[in-house]
């Protein structure tokens, strides 16, 4: 096998399905002998999730999810703010909701039809050495199996402490001290169903939160933070959970689906790279759940992991490329750790001068509009810029401006995911994920490389004589010139040659 996804999770299947996409052969393994689908843990799932989930022919997740345009804000009685969230121009929605059990579901479909890949559950990964090829040892109910790969992914979860050990990797960071119950249940809620409702210390949760987030089917997902010696057994035969939820719902029938206690933490692995082995999703990086930045990031993760090998494997590119897997999803981990610890100390703050803070934020927000914006209940998942990666050429012109404001993506250029705008032929972003794509201006083409000339010089803001260049994640590498000429325009990656222009005075007029 040429790489072995370790863990079947949803960030394991998404890589799983990107490799098969490329035409890699995969085995993917999972100590589970088969899914548990009692329950769910995500449910917000981003616009540039659910395309990449829609690029393997999962696009049903994003028509069966339950779209979700407005975020409304409450302290105490009063609501402080709404935010409508913006279509950015996508035929995808910003965001939908939708079980995790259910993606899951849906990408097994697909992995069951993949020829490439096989699926090996039952499978625990006990131990991994890289003697030149990767060596995986396995505890199954016959005994032990060793698989062997070019290359592995390493997707096992928050759980998965042996694959870590085995590459010699610790989930550092914090846990939380308080609590989150987090309850499904389903009820009918007129004007409830299309918007997320957060509540700072409500009269029915006082001096804590709770979010209600509306999903497909009537059900609404309710998420309290509690007292740290919260006992949720205690609270059901008392009767305080229907007292809990009558508070919140009102004499509305109601039946609870689920329910679990959760502490949240902020932690990272040291290094996403470790030889021939990438981490990938919860077992490289753990965040709160409050912003959605946990399985959005770690598709993000897949989607980085595979075309990079698939482009190794090919031998389009040297190993070398693997490292920019770290340098650019170790940054991303980064600032989503960054950002959700912010809204941690917000939620739960530490001590008296972040409670202090949190008073006075709230207590202002009621009339200040710029209070608001502090006002952090979560920033919600957004694309990473890879601005700073050794894969990305800067363009003078086009400066990053840094952290976009909430809800706003940074304008195109190197480093930032394509917008996703229809062209003639589809979506531009379908494209664009068929290998690295040079888009045109008039008059200009490239030698060496697969190139379209395509009209979206509005939607890219292209100036006239230059040419985009398109990584197979569908990010701007670099914004080129005629007259470029450099022998690797993305370290690592044989392609590029050259820039020239088909029509001499015309692009050289406008440079
Ligand atoms: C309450 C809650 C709400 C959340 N809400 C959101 C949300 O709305 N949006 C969002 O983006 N994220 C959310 N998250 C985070 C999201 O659930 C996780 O980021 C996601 O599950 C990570 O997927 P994964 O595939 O990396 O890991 P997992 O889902 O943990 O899968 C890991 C897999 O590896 C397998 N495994 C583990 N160890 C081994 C081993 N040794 N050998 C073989 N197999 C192994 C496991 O059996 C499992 O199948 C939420 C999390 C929680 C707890």
């Amino acid at each position: 096998m040429r790489v072995a996804v370790l863990g079947s999770g949803p960030v394991g299947q998404t890589a799983a399905l990107l490799l098969a996409r490329w035409g890699v052969p995969v085995v993917l393994v999972d100590e589970h002998d088969r899914r548990d689908p009692v329950g769910s843990k995500a449910i917000c799932h981003q616009r540039d999730t659910l395309d990449v989930w829609a690029s393997l022919g999962a696009g049903c997740l994003a028509e069966e999810g339950l779209t979700w345009t407005t975020a409304r804000t409450f302290h105490r009685d009063a609501e402080l703010f709404s935010l409508k969230l913006p279509d950015g121009g996508s035929a995808l929605p910003p965001f939908v909701n939708l079980s995790q059990a259910r993606v899951e579901e849906v990408l097994d479909e697909l992995i069951a039809r993949q020829p490439l890949i096989d699926v090996r559950r039952g499978h625990r990964v006990t131990g991994l050495t890289q003697p030149g090829r990767v060596v995986v040892e396995c505890a199954t109910a016959d005994g032990t199996r060793r698989i062997e790969a070019d290359y592995a992914i390493a997707c096992a979860g928050a759980r998965g402490d042996a694959v870590r050990r085995a590459l010699g990797q610790r989930l550092d960071g914090v846990s939380f001290r308080h609590l989150f119950l987090i309850c499904d249940i389903r009820a009918d809620l007129p004007g409830w169903a299309a918007e997320r409702r957060f509540y700072f210390d409500p009269p029915w949760n006082p001096g804590r939160q709770v979010l209600i987030h509306p999903c497909p089917g009537s059900r609404f997902r309710i998420d309290w933070q509690v007292p740290e010696d919260y006992d949720l057994a205690a609270e059901e035969s008392g009767g305080a959970m229907e007292a809990r939820i009558r508070a919140i719902i009102g004499s509305a029938p109601y039946e609870v689906l689920w329910r679990s206690v959760y502490r949240f933490h902020t932690r990272l692995v040291g290094r996403m790279r470790v030889g021939r082995v990438l981490l990938a999703g919860d077992c490289a990086h753990l965040v709160a759940p409050f912003g959605a930045r946990g399985l959005n990031s770690g598709v993000a993760d897949a989607e980085n992991a595979a075309w990079k090998l698939a482009a190794v494997l090919r031998g389009d590119a040297g190993e070398e490329l693997l490292e920019s897997y770290h340098t650019e999803r170790y940054a991303a981990a980064v600032e989503n750790a960054a950002v959700t610890t912010a809204t941690m100390e917000f939620l739960v703050p530490r001590d008296e001068e972040q409670h202090r803070r949190r008073r006075d934020v709230l207590a202002r927000a009621a009339h200040d509009r710029a209070a608001c914006e502090q006002v952090d209940s979560g920033r919600l998942a957004e694309p990473f810029w890879y601005v700073d990666s050794p894969l990305t050429t800067p363009d003078p012109d086009r400066p990053f401006a840094g952290r976009p404001p909430r809800g706003a993506v940074p304008p195109p250029g190197p480093g930032v995911l394509l917008p996703d705008v229809t062209v003639a032929s589809g979506r531009l972003r379908d494209l664009a994920r068929q290998g690295f794509l040079l888009l045109t201006t008039p008059g200009v083409r490239a030698e060496g490389l697969r190139s379209a000339d395509i009209p979206v010089g509005g939607a890219l803001g292209a100036r006239p004589g230059e040419a985009w260049l398109v990584r197979p994640d569908a990010y701007v590498a670099a914004v080129l010139r005629v007259g470029d000429e450099r022998a690797h325009l993305v370290p690592g990656v044989r392609g590029v040659t050259r820039v020239v222009d088909d029509v001499g005075d015309r692009a050289h007029a406008a440079e």
